[in-house]
């Protein structure tokens, strides 16, 4: 940070930032609401940040994503050895890309899976029972892990705010002897989280707010990995402005047909996120929608919604909700469109940027009902009094 002598008011300067830092809830909505729209429609692509868009490479997500949905990984079944593998190979690549490590054991968050884990649920189905795990297998590996990584902010008190740009990189492991890889779900996203990682790593600006990139165990168990953190925050939770999260981005063969060029945002209209992906999809050419039924009733379907219930306005990212080999063993890496999900990932890491680089936040919308209950906990962070 270079020091500035001339900024002798820098009093007034620190309240300034201070009150942008903390600006939030129904009551500034209207006003602010429309500061950020705006800085979303003005978002110009400068150089740096085209740089950073130019680095997200589809053979690098494809090289990435062969080792991550590969069968030495075994499904990546939480917990296991495949799983930890995952994350020993991600945290290198956040080592790679220049990350600081935000985990308590490195970029590792841990967690003690015997204390964590849910209760195993009656009738569970083929894929999502534990019954191939033999009891003594199951607890010899007990030790499960969040994989964290940040970039600092460059304003000196924006900085202490945080945007997350997560996915699990967890998926549903061995199953009467066939390997379920999860190539698109979620290693798509996981893959998509180290792009963005070396992509904003690789800038030589930064934006105001730090970007926390994370992978998280434990989804397809019920979201445990993120509800851990959601419990355990690394980043104060009422600093944490926004979170993306990217789920299926793989795959454009979704089962109503082909989305090329396209994505969905889970909750679109709840808080004014999906307005900044959709600014930020125009300007690199991928139609942002709202999936009229699938929007809503996926909101609660991915990591963001533990994130969401701890108040923070995060939503999931993706480019087909259904996909013909969903949770089949037949989700591999060979069948991702990687020029695709390059595409999505850019107009996402727009979308980062601006959020991050912003003085004002994305807030939850105070007249959809269906966000209700996230802006109260929203102004409940904030310390403001319940309505
Ligand atoms: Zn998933």
């Amino acid at each position: 940070m270079k020091k500035n002598s001339l900024m002798k008011p820098s009093y007034l300067l620190v309240g300034f930032s201070l009150a942008l830092l903390l600006q939030s809830g129904s009551a500034q909505a209207a006003q602010v609401k429309s500061k950020i729209a705006a800085a979303a429609e003005k978002q110009a692509i400068t150089a740096p940040i085209q740089q950073a868009l130019d680095h997200i490479s589809s053979e690098a997500l494809r090289g990435h994503l062969s080792f991550i949905a590969s069968d030495l990984l075994e499904g990546r079944n939480t917990p296991s050895r495949g799983l930890d593998l995952a994350a020993e190979y991600i945290a290198a690549q956040f080592r790679a890309a220049g990350l600081e490590a935000a985990g308590d054991d490195g970029y590792f968050q841990t967690a003690d899976w015997t204390q964590i884990a849910p209760k195993p649920r009656r009738a569970a189905n083929a894929v999502s029972g534990e019954s191939t795990a033999k009891p003594s297998e199951a607890q010899a590996v007990q030790k499960v892990r969040n994989v964290i990584g940040i970039l600092r902010g460059s304003d000196p008190i924006l900085k202490d705010s945080y945007v997350l740009i997560s996915a699990h990189y967890d998926h549903l492991g061995v199953h009467e002897g066939k390997i379920y890889t999860g190539a698109n779900d979620d290693g798509s996203g996981t893959v998509s989280v180290i792009e963005l990682a070396r992509a904003f790593a690789s800038m030589s600006v930064r934006p105001k707010r730090s970007l926390v990139f994370i992978t998280f165990f434990g989804e397809e168990k019920g979201l445990v990995g993120s509800r851990y953190y959601g419990a355990h925050p690394v980043f104060p939770i009422a600093k944490t402005i926004a979170g993306i999260n990217i789920e299926q981005v793989g795959r454009t063969d979704d089962s109503e047909g082909p989305q090329v060029a396209s994505a969905g945002v889970t909750g679109f209209d709840f808080s004014e996120v999906g307005k900044i992906l959709r600014e930020a999809g125009l300007k690199t050419g991928i139609k942002v929608w709202k999936h009229p039924q699938n929007s809503d009733r996926f909101f609660g379907q991915s990591d963001n919604q533990a994130l969401a219930d701890q108040g923070i306005p995060a939503h999931t990212v993706s480019v087909a909700y259904l996909f013909p080999d969903y949770h089949s063993p037949n989700d591999t890496w060979d069948k991702i469109d990687y020029d695709n999900m390059a595409k999505v990932d850019r107009a996402i890491a727009l979308a980062a940027w601006t959020i991050a680089d912003s003085t004002s936040v994305p807030h939850w919308d105070a007249n959809n009902p269906k966000a209700e209950k996230y802006l109260k906990a929203w102004d409940a962070l904030q310390g403001k009094p319940k309505q």
